[in-house]
């Protein structure tokens, strides 16, 4: 089957054709400055990246510039639309509604819309590539994939806050988690990496870009994970704060005569690695590049990083009562050996060990540990355009 895979948010629509026989992307590229003006980037497979700018005043336009752009009769990769067979659209919030993905239809829709109050920022702008994509293709099944699927196994230890109770039951106040098809793609394929079975592995995967989050996956299921109610509780990001004292939100309001909008913006915007760093980058290679240069605050920021996500890794070895592999993904995980190298500095008490030379390469997958490291340690590039279209076939072949 042929499908295309839509990460659809307010300004911009990311796509991938995957033929899901051999796995092979056929064709990818980006929609941007949709309702500004309209960019089209279009990348056949083995060809050419082509960057055209094209009028996009709402999503409609611009999923029909990818159809143009997938149709055309020399650098197309199907004939006609007819020649993709699904759809499979990449959705952040399914609330507690839904627990893994699910087939696109007006009920499904409806559903969604419910919990939209959960993801202001991200859900309405999913929806409305979904619903462009069903104007435009209305023969083409579709599947909604979840990033908080996967974690709708945690157990209610995890997942409830210490606040009232009444606010979970009348507000859904609990943590959700997130990236959770890039949590569970690296877990599966970590668990084939050591030669033990998925449903009895304990496992900790540390999706590292710029969002960041962290999972606990015991028996093939997420049992704990870093981000929360929304993708701004957990790990240190590249500009968000992660776990933060709620009262430093009505200090700084008062030091700085912000509304809860504007603190918002702070922490979701203006924090993380960007803000301790004193506004140098929120990319790590800028911020290694400060240290060599001796900036005291890029050093800083790289370490009041690094320590999170050790901090995160060893109370997850503690919920699980142990771990058989740890595993390194996304665009800093997967790239960055310096950054694990620091976090995985402490772990010598638990007989975990990196082998510094394996640990140098990038984006490959690999086994970083020691022979002797009492649980392994690897790289393991996510991918989860190819996880969205592997459960769109899974969905629709039910
Ligand atoms: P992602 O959100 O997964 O695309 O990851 C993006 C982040 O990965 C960037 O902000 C960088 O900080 C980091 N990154 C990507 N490539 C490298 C690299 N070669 N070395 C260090 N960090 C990298």
């Amino acid at each position: 089957m042929k499908i295309l895979v839509i990460n659809c948010g307010s300004s911009s629509l990311k796509y991938q054709v995957i033929d899901s026989e051999t796995e092979a992307v056929l064709a990818k590229g980006l929609c941007e400055r949709i309702g500004i003006d309209g960019r089209l980037t279009y990348q056949p497979a083995g060809g050419e990246k082509k960057l055209t700018d094209i009028p996009m005043p709402t999503h409609t336009q611009a999923v029909q510039s990818v159809i143009d752009a997938l149709t055309d009769e020399n650098t197309g990769i199907v004939k006609s639309l007819a020649d993709i067979d699904a759809v499979g659209h990449r959705l952040v919030h399914g609330g507690e509604k839904f627990k893994e993905s699910a087939l696109v239809d007006d009920a499904m829709i409806a559903a969604m819309e419910d919990v939209n109050p959960l993801a202001p920022l991200h859900n309405p702008a999913n929806l409305i590539g979904v619903e462009a994509c069903r104007k435009l293709m209305k023969d083409t099944p579709m599947v909604g994939v979840f990033d908080t699927a996967f974690h709708q196994t945690m157990p209610e230890k995890a997942y409830l806050y210490g606040i009232p109770y009444k606010y979970y039951e009348k507000y859904g106040i609990r943590k959700y988690g997130f990236h959770g098809t890039s949590h569970s793609f690296v877990s599966k394929r970590l668990a084939e990496l050591i030669g033990k079975p998925y449903d009895s592995s304990k496992l900790i995967v540390a999706h590292l870009g710029n969002g960041a989050s962290i999972c606990a996956v015991e028996n093939g299921k997420s049992v704990d994970t870093s981000m929360g109610l929304s993708p701004l509780e957990g790990l240190i990001m590249g500009t968000r704060s992660g776990d933060i004292d709620p009262s430093a939100v009505e200090y700084l309001a008062d030091k700085e005569g912000l509304d809860m909008k504007g603190v918002m913006n702070v922490l979701n915007k203006q924090s993380g690695v960007y803000g301790l760093s004193g506004d140098v980058s929120s990319d790590f290679r800028d911020l290694w590049k400060g240290v060599e240069e001796g900036n005291e605050l890029c050093r800083k920021a790289l370490e009041v990083f690094s320590y999170r996500v050790t901090k995160y890794i060893g109370g997850y070895v503690a919920a699980m009562n142990g771990v058989d592999a740890i595993a390194f993904t996304a665009g800093l995980g997967e790239n960055d050996s310096g950054i694990r190298e620091m976090i995985m500095e402490n772990f010598g008490y638990l007989g975990i060990e990196l082998d510094n030379e394996a640990n140098r390469i990038r984006g490959e997958e690999q086994c970083i540990s020691t022979p002797s490291s009492k649980a392994a340690v690897w790289v393991v590039p996510t991918n989860e355009e190819l996880a969205i279209a592997r459960e769109t076939v899974r969905i629709l072949g039910k």
